[in-house]
């Protein structure tokens, strides 16, 4: 990427991308018709084996493969991403396993960043030994690891833009030079920074997402996506040997359909959450808790994410305290869930505030060793920052609670 990245990005607002589609349904009305139906009919038979060939245009053939409420979706999110398509998936998990699975054969080696949300980690760590491939953890803020790490058997690097638990940025240009020169894959997880953050724009080759997050925004259904290059995607849903057609992991078009609507008010909602993650930061700095928000000057990726970044978004609605013991996370939760700050639960993107402690939950999976390695520590309370309208009267409800812990 030689081009300046602020100007490339402005140019790829995603938010004027979205709103460009023209999208209405068969009777004009503005929100596409959902298609509800598992199988399509054709009038002439050869039609339907040039279908199965992928030798026509627009033809659907049965919904596993597409659907046009699916391809709405995804065509929204390729225009938010700037990829040349996307194919949209029943869970996050089904994303990222498909890409990998797409692009790994057995005997192939991944070089992964070790702070990953919980379930990449198990399937890295884990699932992939089935199939004899082997990933290599690295710090991937540092890119010396990330290079030493290559092999002559290694197809990707693996990494989120902003990582789960501990927000460290990754440099999305210089990871993706480092995979064109080893004509490797850049696969990033772009789940808490959509909008902020847009990875093809800055050479990432494929970007999944947990849906389930920040892009439904809702909390009532689980969903991701791929967004990648036409030759990727045609790929994944090949009826002979395409990962995500024969793994069958379809979302329900019923899901699409809600989950575009959604998809059209991230804009505001990124912006608020930001704000409000931007707000409690910087109170809990002045109250003396060590608090992790890449917003923040003093955050190691903060001059990172500011140089990738689409400024009008904000720095994202995570931030992380530390409690240093899980006795204090614990109680500080029940207090903050009692007091009304937000519900103590997994998960993130939602319009209320979610907390809960990373050790023992979402990365529950990676081994103590490797927690304490990387850094997590036992203490660490992840918040997703909700929409609140008066963020105010959550600091003082999160005080008080403070207050009493002592
Ligand atoms: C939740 C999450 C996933 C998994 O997504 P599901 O929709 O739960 O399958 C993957 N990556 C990140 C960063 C997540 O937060």
């Amino acid at each position: 990427m030689q081009k300046p990245l602020k100007p490339f990005l402005m140019k790829n607002d995603p938010s004027t991308k979205i709103f460009d589609l023209l999208q209405f349904g068969e009777f004009g009305d503005v929100n596409p018709s959902v298609c509800d139906s598992a199988t399509f009919t054709f009038m002439q038979a050869t039609t339907m084996l040039d279908t199965f060939h992928g030798e026509t245009e627009g033809c659907f053939l049965y919904s596993r493969h597409w659907n046009p409420s699916n391809k709405y979706l995804a065509d929204a999110l390729s225009a938010m991403e700037g990829t040349e398509s996307a194919w949209v998936t029943a869970s996050g998990m089904a994303a990222i396993t498909c890409a990998i699975l797409q692009i790994c054969n057995s005997g192939d080696h991944i070089v992964s960043s070790v702070t990953t949300y919980g379930g990449s980690f198990a399937f890295l760590n884990n699932y992939l030994k089935k199939f004899n491939i082997d990933v290599t953890f690295v710090d991937i803020t540092k890119l010396d690891e990330v290079k030493k790490a290559i092999r002559p058997n290694t197809r990707i690097i693996y990494t989120e833009t902003m990582t789960n638990p501990l927000l460290q940025i990754s440099d999305i240009p210089s990871l993706a030079k480092i995979a064109d020169e080893n004509h490797l894959k850049l696969v990033v997880d772009n789940t808490f920074t959509p909008m902020i953050v847009a990875p093809a724009q800055l050479g990432a080759h494929v970007v999944v997402y947990s849906m389930t997050k920040f892009i439904n925004g809702k909390n009532d259904c689980v969903a991701g996506a791929i967004c990648a290059s036409n030759e990727f995607v045609n790929a994944l849903s090949n009826v002979n040997d395409g990962t995500a057609m024969l793994l069958g992991p379809a979302l329900d078009p019923l899901r699409s359909s809600s989950i575009l609507k959604n998809l059209h008010t991230l804009h505001i909602r990124m912006k608020q959450h930001s704000k409000n993650a931007d707000y409690l930061a910087r109170k809990f700095k002045n109250y003396g808790i060590e608090i992790n928000y890449p917003g923040l000057k003093e955050h190691k990726g903060h001059h990172k994410l500011t140089e990738m970044m689409n400024p009008e978004f904000g720095y994202g609605g995570l931030i992380a305290i530390d409690m240093y013991t899980v006795e204090k996370a614990f109680k500080l939760m029940e207090m903050m869930e009692k007091a009304g700050v937000g519900y103590l639960a997994v998960s993130l993107g939602y319009f209320k505030t979610l907390f809960s402690n990373s050790g023992k939950s979402t990365s529950s999976e990676v081994p103590i060793e490797i927690q304490r390695e990387m850094g997590l520590s036992e203490g660490l309370v992840r918040f997703s920052v909700g929409l609140d309208n008066d963020i105010e009267n959550t600091w003082q409800k999160i005080k008080s609670c403070l207050e009493q812990m002592g």
